[in-house]
């Protein structure tokens, strides 16, 4: 069995188009979709992110403004501006880029962010709501990896999946994620003892835990679906993913490649989240004035 490669590209490409009409319909109202991204230092890798971000909102026609600090900002200056965008109605979405200085206490200023414009789905309100199958912002990693499965009509209810990884911001989400769902979840960490044990029951394996090669095809079974989250540079310049694509592929049905898979689907689903945002507060503002009136 040679496994389908799930294009990330070709389903954020499909998303992306939804997330355009559904903006244009918006602007037809008179509200345009608006993101604001608060990044703290000069990180690299976090720049890069940010003009991603900001290039594909411009794309689908959403509004960004990126707020840019120095590293030695107090903590209050940033939780002011949040303040400032949670009220402001041309703002829908706010993001944090993570990770924060060393100095800052990241939860306290996610915790910030208004939970309706919270489209990173990090605080505790939006987490705590995904636990309860509330869903208010599913996190965008996770999210994109769910409508990948959906894209390509893969069941998920009564399927067992192994997570690896049980990062706040991957490993966590997609479990519950995928427990909604109606899957039966495994979530495995770094000491999990014997990883193959799981990983070799899985129908659906989704792996988030930054370790080049970590999942093998002896730890496959034949047939299953397999996600590859990680993302890991290796000293030639390399971008590979946690899975041993070309062993792991002679035996899988489907498998997301690395670059290409999941990667461009975490910015659509930011887009996406936003634009769910902006029409949840065109139909709030509607029904204010609909109670108004009555
Ligand atoms: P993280 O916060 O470092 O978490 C890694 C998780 O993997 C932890 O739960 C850790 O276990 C577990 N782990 C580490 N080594 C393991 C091993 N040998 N066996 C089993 N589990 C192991 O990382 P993250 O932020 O979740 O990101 C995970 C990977 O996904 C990274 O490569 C990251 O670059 C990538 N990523 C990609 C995207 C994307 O858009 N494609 C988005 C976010 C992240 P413990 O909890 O026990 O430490």
């Amino acid at each position: 069995m040679v496994a389908k490669i799930i294009d990330g590209n070709a389903v954020a490409r499909h998303v992306r188009q939804e997330c355009k009409e559904q903006t244009q319909a918006l602007k037809a109202q008179g509200v345009t979709p608006g993101l604001a991204v608060i990044i703290v230092g000069d990180n690299p890798a976090s720049k890069v992110y940010v003009a991603n971000k900001v290039k594909a909102c411009t794309e689908v026609g959403l509004a960004s403004t990126v707020y840019a600090f120095e590293a030695d900002t107090p903590d209050t200056v940033v939780e002011a501006k949040i303040q400032a965008l949670n009220a402001d109605p041309a703002v829908h979405g706010i993001l944090v880029q993570l990770p924060l200085p060393a100095h800052y206490d990241a939860k306290r200023v996610l915790a910030c962010i208004s939970v309706d414009k919270d489209v990173d789905g990090f605080h505790l309100y939006n987490v705590g709501a995904l636990a309860q199958g509330e869903t208010v912002f599913p996190p965008c990693t996770p999210y994109g990896v769910s409508k990948m499965l959906e894209y390509e009509n893969i069941p998920v209810a009564g399927q067992n999946v192994v997570v690896v990884g049980a990062s706040n911001i991957v490993g966590k989400p997609m479990a519950m994620m995928l427990m909604q769902r109606d899957a039966t979840v495994a979530i495995c960490h770094a000491k999990t003892r014997d990883l193959a044990q799981f990983t070799i029951l899985a129908d659906i394996l989704v792996v988030a835990a930054g370790v080049p090669n970590l999942i093998l095809p002896q730890m496959v079974r034949t047939g299953a679906v397999v996600i590859d989250v990680g993302i890991n540079r290796l000293p030639n310049g390399k971008l590979v993913g946690d899975v041993d694509f070309e062993g792991v592929r002679q035996k899988a049905s489907y498998i997301s490649p690395v670059p290409g898979g999941v990667g461009p689907m975490t910015i659509t689903m930011l887009v996406h989240n936003t634009v769910q945002a902006a029409k949840r507060s065109l139909a709030g503002a509607e029904a204010q004035l609909t109670e108004s009136l009555a």
